[in-house]
């Protein structure tokens, strides 16, 4: 039987547990980030939207008005996505990649460190301790290590849920604003389904699920009282 020799450098714990930290240093700023910006656009949009799409009507027509409108509210996917995009970016040189495969292992670090092999090709990769077969490692923990970015996206979800209770209970508090409620739908809608396509966590189902019907409920509002 073959010894098992490595041609790789081993990580060591110490190691693997600063990667993941100085990961999350950089990505949860960049969430952060992200769900400020939105914000700060809201209240932007609010501020230019009346004068703005009144002066495009006046020059263009109210046609180029609409389509305006529309763009202004598609930006504020890459508005929320761009910050995280670019965190992660930053993150990489942080990466937990597996000196045997490659394969990307950030969202496996608990799981990493619990076995001390590669999750993709068993290769024992953390010095020291007792090497465990990846498989007899439970599958809660390994989904438990991206848990914060589900609950992150939640945020869409919850303040378009509290945009729609408004409405319910002050019918006026969007008349200026009319677009708001289909916002928050549309970036969760967009944010947990890109999370949803990466990671292929289902998890993130139900926020999107949320979010779309989130979407639903803003759109079939800004119809009846456009
Ligand atoms: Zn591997």
């Amino acid at each position: 039987m073959q010894s098992v020799s490595c041609e790789f450098n081993m990580f060591t714990e110490a190691e693997v547990k600063k990667r993941s930290k100085d990961r999350l240093r950089i990505i949860i700023p960049g969430l952060t980030f992200g769900v400020m910006a939105i914000f700060g656009y809201f209240g932007f949009l609010v501020w230019v939207k009346e004068p703005l799409l009144k002066s495009a009507s006046a020059l263009l027509g109210p046609m180029v008005s609409n389509v305006l409108l529309f763009v202004l509210m598609l930006l504020v996917i890459p508005l929320f996505l761009t910050p995280i995009l670019i965190a992660e970016r930053l993150a990489r040189k942080h990466s937990l990649i597996c000196p045997n495969c490659n394969a990307d292992l950030n969202l496996l670090v608990p799981r990493v460190l619990k076995t001390r092999c590669c999750s993709k090709c068993g290769s024992p990769i953390v010095e020291g301790g007792r090497v465990r077969q990846s498989n007899v490692y439970d599958r809660w923990r390994m989904l438990r290590a991206r848990h914060f970015l589900v609950y992150w996206f939640w945020i869409w979800p919850i303040v378009g849920t509290i945009c729609i209770l408004s409405i319910w209970t002050m019918p006026s508090t969007f008349q200026n604003f009319l677009q708001m409620p289909m916002l928050f739908g549309l970036i969760g809608t967009s944010s947990t389904g890109w999370a949803l396509i990466r990671t292929r966590d289902k998890r993130y189902l139900l926020s999107f699920l949320a979010s779309t019907v989130l979407l639903a409920i803003g759109l079939k509002y800004f119809w009846e009282m456009h």
